[in-house]
This record gives structure tokens, sequence and C-alpha cells, in this order.
């Protein structure tokens, strides 16, 4: 039986996140979607409110038996406590295999117990990045086709109150 584990910051999570998991899904039998939480990075959503929403997106996505988890300090750390074989990336455009090549040799470095699996995402996602949505919906665009409803709902109550009061 094969675990994988998908890190990130899912701050919050996107349809491009989602085309990944269910790739992942498919491909191990086990799979846990680890949230990160970063000391050191600010983000828009808490950690329980980016699990909460990984959570409801996933299952609204047929991923229900997707679980997931919050976690902070070394991947390679987690990884081990939690007995995965193989952590999942995804891959969008060039920039990204720079930046991951290089993460997943540190963490190869630092003793790591897994072998770290690169996902390319769908054609439609290629420039889909979690900021992306925050900055469109913060200026009151429709971000509809590329986070779950539930999210949508989340940024609103989130970035609206603000928008509405830089206007004034
Ligand atoms: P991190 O801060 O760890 O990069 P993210 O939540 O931004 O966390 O991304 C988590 C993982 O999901 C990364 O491997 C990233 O490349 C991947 N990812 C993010 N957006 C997309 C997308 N649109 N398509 C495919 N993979 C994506």
């Amino acid at each position: 039986m094969t675990r994988a584990l998908y890190p990130g910051s899912f701050d919050p999570i996107t349809y491009g996140h989602i085309d990944i998991a269910r790739r992942a899904r498919k491909l191990f039998d086990e799979l846990i979607v680890g949230v990160f939480s970063n000391p050191n990075k600010r983000t828009l959503f808490p950690l329980e409110e980016r699990k909460k929403l990984v959570k409801r997106a996933l299952k609204e996505e047929g991923l229900a038996d997707v679980k997931v988890i919050g976690y902070t300090g070394l991947l390679i750390e987690c990884a081990k406590e939690l007995e995965v074989e193989v952590v999942i990336r995804g891959l969008r455009v060039n920039s990204d295999f720079d930046y991951e090549f290089q993460i997943a040799l540190t963490n190869r470095d630092l003793d790591s117990t897994f072998e770290t699996v690169f996902l390319m995402t769908s054609r439609d996602y290629v420039f889909l990045s979690s900021s992306m949505v925050k900055e469109i919906k913060a200026f009151g665009g429709d971000v509809s086709r590329f986070v779950p409803r539930v999210v949508e709902e989340a940024l609103e109550r989130k970035l609206q109150p603000v928008a509405r009061k830089e206007s004034r």
C-alpha cells in the first residue's frame, strides 16, 4: 500500500490543487493533504480555516476519502511521522520546476524517506494560483471558474469588507 502526502499552503485551495489531488488519488492507495502552517509567512486564511476549506472542497469534488491534516515544521519530519513513501507536488509552468527541483533535492539531502513525485496540471489551470485568485477577488472579480463555491464564499467574507472600506 502506497501512502502519499500532498503538502502546500492552500491559501485558499483552488481547482488547480484539486486537479493534482484527483490525479494523485488515482495513482496511490491513500492520499493525505498536508496544510502547512508557516510562522514566517502571512496567510489570508488561518490554518484551521484553510483545512476546513480543503476538506469541504475535496468532499464537494468527490474526493471525500482524502485525509486532511495541518502541519508545521519540516516536511521531512511530517512525512516520517505519517510514514508516507511519496510526496506530491504540482507543476504548472517552467518556473515551478526550478523551485520544486531545488526543494526536492534539498529534502533528499536532509535525509528524507520519501520520493517526490511531480504531477502536471491540466491545461486549464496552468496560470492559476491562490495569490491570483485572492487578487482578482479583492478587486471584485469573478473567481467562480477557479475555486469551488465554498471557497468563493469564504473569500467574499474575508475580502469584500476591505474593498468596501477602501473605496469610501
Ligand atoms: P506552497 O506554498 O507550498 O507552494 P501552494 O498551496 O501554493 O503551496 O501549492 C501547493 C502545491 O500545489 C505546489 O506543488 C504547487 O506547485 C501546486 N499548485 C498550486 N497551484 C496549482 C495549479 N494551478 N496547478 C497545479 N498545481 C498547482
